[in-house]
């Protein structure tokens, strides 16, 4: 029973329509597969616009997360510590490598890693000798983690960091590029991310020559040789030349996507902010989000409703609206695995999750459909 109403999806595709271009372009040549000019430029288009040295194309982020856990040598045992708050995708790939995750929560300014927790975690490391390998720290909905606080720990320890920028490409810290600032950066091009590929991801660096072993990895890890031979397993996570042809376009607009989906949030937040018991996720100063998607906090006691019961009604009105991450530490999955809370009487992921609620933020939202989202949560909350 929608009412007859189109339903509002969180985050959909929206192409530039000059990604039709460069498929063809492809097909003129044949050039379906394998790799191909899509992809060069691909990679070359992304480096250059986030101003770093190299970058590979891959088949998703996870993928770039694992080829980048491969590079850094996690092995069976290793630890990597990991945010909490994220979409298990952070977490997958340390499993793939029989690794130990460790979690470590947000704090409240940005949602994102905590430095307090984070130091807590690596001091307890460094004592009982169990240092993690690396440390992947998620952007989480766009907004920057405080990169300068997280790098001068991690430096202090020698841990080297992922930054899994699958939802902040196009946003910014401190003028530098969301993604560029640890040992290996990650994006994803999945279907709901700011740019699609449809399926896709991309792991950057300014270490060339580790790019260069993800690359061989990524590529089925063929030895030089005149036939097939092979000293270590490698992974088929090469993008195809089609997909790539579609980034390549997407690319063109990000900034035009960036601004979208930050006017939707300003919308949203014009009519909402001043509700009692409802607090939007604020911005990092000095940093520039790309507002990926519109996350607000809903106070039970203040405003009278539940996140579940909010996420529900918007439902009935054929609107898509989701809870934030569930956070990795509270997942079946991870039962038993290490977490450091932001202190010792705060879990702050716990509280986002239990408060948190994504809106649609897909930045070909008409405002008209902004509209129906604003007035059935005004409606709701005043019911
Ligand atoms: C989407 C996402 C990923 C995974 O990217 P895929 O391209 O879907 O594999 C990883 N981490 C975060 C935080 C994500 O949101």
């Amino acid at each position: 029973m929608f009412n007859g109403k189109e339903k509002i999806y969180l985050s959909p595709p929206h192409m530039s329509g000059n990604e039709q271009t460069y498929i063809d372009s492809a097909f003129e040549m044949n050039w379906i597969a394998p790799l191909g000019p899509n992809v060069d430029g691909f990679e070359k288009e992304v480096a250059s616009l986030v101003g770093v040295r190299d970058a590979l194309a891959v088949s998703s982020g996870t993928s770039a997360i694992h080829l980048a856990l491969k590079l850094l040598d996690v092995k069976r045992g290793d630890r990597v510590f990991c945010s909490t708050l994220t979409f298990v995708a952070s977490a997958n790939p340390i499993i793939y490598e029989g690794a130990e995750p460790v979690f470590i929560d947000s704090e409240p300014d940005t949602w994102n890693m905590s430095p307090e927790a984070l130091e807590r975690a690596l001091m307890d490391a460094a004592i009982q000798g169990v240092l993690p390998k690396a440390v992947i720290v998620v952007h989480l909905y766009g907004q920057s983690a405080k990169m300068d606080e997280i790098l001068s720990i991690c430096n202090k320890y020698h841990v080297p960091v992922i930054e899994d920028a699958a939802e902040s490409l196009g946003s910014t810290y401190k003028g530098k590029a969301s993604g560029t600032m640890g040992a290996f950066g990650v994006y994803s091009f999945n279907g709901n991310k700011i740019i699609t590929t449809s399926g896709g991801g991309m792991l950057v660096s300014n270490d060339s020559e580790a790019i260069e072993k993800a690359r061989f990895l990524a590529t089925q890890a063929k030895d030089p040789a005149p036939y097939y031979q092979h000293s270590q397993a490698g992974y088929n996570y090469r993008m195809s030349n089609i997909l790539a042809g579609i980034g390549r376009a997407q690319l063109e607009v990000l900034n035009e996507r960036v601004n979208a989906r930050r006017t939707i949030y300003n919308h949203y937040s014009r009519y909402l902010a001043n509700l009692p018991g409802i607090t939007f996720m604020s911005e990092l100063e000095n940093t520039h989000s790309n507002r990926w998607l519109t996350t607000l906090l809903v106070d039970k006691e203040a405003s009278g409703i539940s996140s579940n019961s909010l996420i529900e009604f918007l439902l009935d009105e054929n609107i898509e609206a989701r809870h934030v991450w569930k956070p990795l530490h509270m997942q079946p999955l991870f039962k038993g695995a290490l977490y450091y809370s932001h202190n010792e009487k705060e879990n702050v992921a716990e509280g986002l999750f239990e408060k948190g609620i994504c809106l649609p933020s897909g930045s070909a939202l008409t405002e008209e459909q902004q509209m129906r989202v604003i007035n059935g949560i005004l409606n709701f909350i005043s019911c």
